[in-house]
């Protein structure tokens, strides 16, 4: 006999969205949390970072004022008084989030659990809890490379948290949390450097879109390092002192951002014989089912594609297999994603590199200074690029560098998802004045 039917561990948007929706069909469903409610995306990622983006392009707005006529008059930024304004809207996410669960009957454990056998979850109070079906929703933490001085660096949570606006920052790392907060920090007065192992900037993302995005953020002023190590961190009198090859700097606060790994380390899957990955992850196949048939595990838990939406996907993809007698494996092809950088990046689908690997291809391609740079003097194009597939003309990637490139890139997700040809993008009529215009106007490729 079992007390639940289904028992999440973790309450982020993944376990959150399977709890509220498998108990709302009428299943008994509990859940638990050893931190906030929410997760990574609204209390330490997604949500707070976005609204840092927000505050950091307003440095743009007073800036390109001038060229419109404005007279802006001395501008400041109160970096303690967006913070607290910030940790305000967390708290009432956090709260709509503890009402969803309590409207949806499920029943909240603010507690971390650990799983005793495939059907057993016990509690930090020592409570166990018999579950037909257990689903992993832990998610992941920021990783942290072991080095001398290793100690003194922040990781992305600490972000959040700072009371002062560093003068001097240090961003060690190249992908998306690196390349989001050189951005936030530039934008809101540091002065910023950025050091990355490798010879571009995310790694994995169309090289046209490497390189533009590395030249602007130089232009805005950020200090890029290729190919650049640091070998040690010591406490100086006025900050930290980072060790370079030949060199060292100070800083006042240096930022790892060199990935995540999966927060599954104290879950007791080895007893249970639930296999886990070199990185710590899950592994589940495509129904998010692990070898052991009543545990299941969902987003950054299992390292598949690391973005919230994915993991709501997840969790949707696991209710109507295991509750709903409908088998969804879910679907990670064609899956749009963001860098919310200044400017941002857009992107769905085939890189250029991955695409001439395993077709014959077309690019288009499309440089360009936007309407509102050229009368606000700002020294930055935009880049739009597509990949189409010459035998079946089908979109296979589209690519951006632009401001508004995340809310574009939504829309052009569903073109290409639904397979959409270059002549579909060429019947589509332009929207004018736009600078999404040029994706439908793209006439000849390179
Ligand atoms: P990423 O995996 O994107 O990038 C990690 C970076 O750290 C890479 O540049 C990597 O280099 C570098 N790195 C890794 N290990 C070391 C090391 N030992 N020493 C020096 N550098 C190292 O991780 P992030 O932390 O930026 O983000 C984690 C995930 O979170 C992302 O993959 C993404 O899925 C998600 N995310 C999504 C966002 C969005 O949707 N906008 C925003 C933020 C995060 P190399 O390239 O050489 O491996």
């Amino acid at each position: 006999m079992f007390d639940l039917d289904l028992f999440v561990i973790g309450g982020g948007s993944g376990g959150v969205r399977a709890a509220r929706v498998a108990s709302e069909k009428g299943f008994k469903v509990g859940l638990a949390e050893e931190y906030r409610l929410g997760g990574t995306c609204v209390i330490r990622g997604c949500v707070p970072k976005k609204l840092m983006v927000f505050a950091a392009d307003y440095e743009d707005y007073i800036k390109d004022a001038a060229g419109f006529g404005w007279t802006v008059g001395h501008s400041s930024f109160d970096f303690a008084g967006f913070q607290a304004t910030k940790d305000n809207e967390i708290d009432r996410l956090e709260g709509i989030y503890r009402t969803l669960l309590d409207q949806a009957k499920v029943h909240f454990f603010p507690s971390r659990a650990i799983i005793e056998d495939p059907h057993t979850i016990r509690l930090d109070n020592g409570k166990t809890y018999k579950t037909r079906i257990i689903l992993i929703a832990s998610g992941g933490s920021p990783f942290v490379p072991k080095f001398e001085g290793s100690h003194l660096v922040g990781n992305s949570n600490d972000v959040f948290k700072l009371k002062e606006l560093p003068k001097r920052v240090l961003i060690c790392g190249g992908g998306y949390i690196a390349c989001e907060f050189a951005g936030v920090f530039n934008g809101m007065g540091s002065k910023v450097t950025q050091a990355y192992r490798g010879s571009q900037i995310l790694r994995g993302f169309d090289n046209d879109i490497r390189n533009h995005l590395s030249n602007t953020m130089s232009i805005r002023g950020i200090d890029i390092r290729l190919n650049q190590t640091i070998n040690k961190i010591t406490e100086s009198s006025n900050g930290l002192r980072a060790y370079f090859g030949d060199h060292s700097q100070e800083f006042d606060f240096i930022l790892y951002a060199t990935g995540r790994k999966p927060n599954t380390k104290d879950l007791n899957l080895d007893k249970i014989h639930v296999e886990t990955d070199s990185s710590g992850a899950v592994v589940v196949d495509k129904y998010s089912q692990t070898v052991i048939p009543s545990v299941f595990a969902i987003g950054d838990a299992t390292n598949r594609l690391n973005l919230t939406p994915v993991a709501i996907r997840e969790a949707m993809s696991f209710v109507a297999t295991v509750f709903e007698g409908e088998p969804t494996p879910v679907d990670h092809i064609n899956v749009p994603t963001a860098v919310f950088t200044r400017p941002e990046i857009g992107t769905v689908g085939l890189t250029e590199e991955h695409a001439r690997a395993k077709f014959d291809v077309e690019i288009y391609k499309t440089t360009f200074k936007p309407m509102s740079n050229l009368i606000a003097g700002r020294e930055e194009n935009n880049l739009m690029k597509l990949i189409v597939d010459k035998s079946s003309r089908r979109v296979l990637g589209v690519h951006l560098a632009c401001p508004g490139a995340a809310e574009m890139i939504q829309m052009l997700g569903i073109a290409v998802k639904m397979g959409a040809t270059k002549e579909d993008f060429d019947r589509t009529c332009a929207v004018h004045p736009t600078a999404a215009e040029e994706l439908v106007t793209l006439h000849n490729p390179m």
